[in-house]
């Protein structure tokens, strides 16, 4: 099976050893506990509760929108002033917090204690707290626990953390022969168009990682192998790989050309005839490079600068190169995991500039230099750059919409295009 890379110029592909910018300063990125957004949609029996600040309650709703109507499967155990004095037992306080929590709750299967920068200042020790609570309230309810505090991770390496520590709870698999394991929360639309395809392709033994219920846990075992389908899970990977399971190395599944390389490295893992694969791949994968096309007579040529902030940004570099044809400037990303994102490195121009984490004064400096015709960022920095007269577009919304898969491939495109198409009608 050939590797679908189009050459579209006389550029010399492969990044993989190309020096990058290592930047160590001011970072402007959201902290980790924005993961529970799109985390407790997907675990749809779990419930996250943020062992944190007023600040980590304004978060977390603001992000997530307020519901009113819903009982919501996230919440904040408030760390006020006499906790920080140390003058209560936060640790007795968890503890009632939770046992009022799951008795109003009957419907909680997994509570997840969120550690924040409030209980990583006071030394909450969460993981023992998790421990004692399961004892607890195991088997009606497991407690396990993760860091989503700022001081620790950024924005995308909550998703990372919680699978993490979800994978320790693994049952092992018991029945024979090979089984696939797709790691990273991927909209419910997105899974079932997956699904299909690897049906029709006559994989039938796979399972999503995180699963829609904590009931449902995958089992895993010497003949299961992994593939990520989001490109923040380094220390996910890890574990998984600690417990034996191989994992595939394979772009990320964005665009019509990075889900055909994801989907061909499964299928050859699992030795499926390639007539077979082009059967089942080729219909949807026309639909998606049509959908594609319509939005590269606009973006064709264009630079674009991708700021740190969400860990996409290589495989979105690679796509919007390779499908869209835009001209890469700067490619920056808070982490830069190079096993994992070597098949995506192999795909870019060595002449890109790659940087990794941040040191937003300088990056701000390049982007003056560069004036890039959109810059991919953070939320924080979007208004600013519109002001001094840049198009932006927010890395948040690539995290948050479903962009994975053939059918998505036209949408994805469209987020490129969008704040282009915008700014024309501004100026006209
Ligand atoms: Fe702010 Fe830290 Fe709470 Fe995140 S965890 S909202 S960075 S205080």
């Amino acid at each position: 099976m050939n590797p679908v890379i189009p050459i579209r110029s006389a550029e010399t592909l492969g990044c993989a050893n190309t020096a990058v910018i290592s930047e160590k300063g001011q970072r402007q990125v959201f902290c980790g506990l924005t993961g529970i957004i799109w985390l407790h949609r997907k675990i749809q029996d779990a419930f996250f509760l943020v062992v944190g600040s007023r600040t980590c309650a304004h978060l977390i709703q603001s992000a997530a929108g307020v519901m009113i109507f819903a009982e919501p499967r996230f919440g904040t155990a408030i760390i006020d002033e006499r906790d920080l004095a140390g003058i209560a037992d936060a640790n007795d306080e968890l503890d009632r917090v939770v046992s009022e929590l799951l008795a109003r709750r009957q419907d909680i299967k997994l509570l997840f204690l969120v550690g924040s920068c409030p209980s990583e200042v006071i030394k909450l020790d969460l993981s023992r707290a998790a421990e004692r609570l399961c004892k607890q309230h195991m088997p009606h309810t497991r407690v396990l626990s993760y860091s989503g505090s700022g001081i620790e991770t950024t924005f995308t390496q909550g998703e990372d953390a919680c699978l993490a520590a979800l994978t320790e709870t693994l049952p092992a698999r018991t029945s024979q022969g090979k089984h696939l394991l797709i790691v990273g929360t991927l909209a419910d639309v997105v899974e079932d168009q997956l699904s299909l395809l690897l049906r029709k392709m006559g994989i039938d033994h796979f399972d999503f990682f995180p699963p829609r219920r904590s009931t449902t846990l995958p089992a895993i075992g010497p003949e299961t192998v992994c593939v990520l389908a989001q490109p923040f899970l380094a220390d996910t990977a890890k574990q998984l790989e600690s417990k034996g399971v191989k994992r595939l190395e394979a772009p990320f599944p964005l665009g019509a050309e990075g889900t055909t390389q994801w989907l061909q490295v499964i299928a050859q893992a699992f030795a499926i005839d390639h007539t077979r694969f082009e059967e089942v791949t080729q219909a949807p994968r026309q639909r998606a490079e049509q959908s594609v096309a319509r939005h590269r007579t606009q973006l064709q040529g264009k630079s674009i600068t991708f700021l740190p902030d969400s860990q996409l940004e290589i495989p979105l570099a690679r796509f919007v190169y390779q499908e869209l044809h835009m001209k890469l400037l700067e490619v920056g990303t808070p982490y830069l995991h190079r096993q994992i994102m070597a098949p995506e490195l192999e795909q870019l121009p060595s002449s890109t500039r790659l940087s990794e984490g941040q040191s937003l004064e300088l990056q701000l400096d390049r982007c003056d230099a560069d004036q890039p015709d959109l810059i991919v960022c953070g939320l924080g920095l979007a208004n600013p750059l519109e002001a001094k007269g840049f198009t932006t577009k927010w890395s948040i919304e690539l995290v948050f919409t479903p962009i994975q898969g053939y059918e998505q491939a036209g949408d994805l495109a469209a987020l490129f295009s969008r704040p282009l198409a915008r700014k024309l009608k501004l100026v006209a």
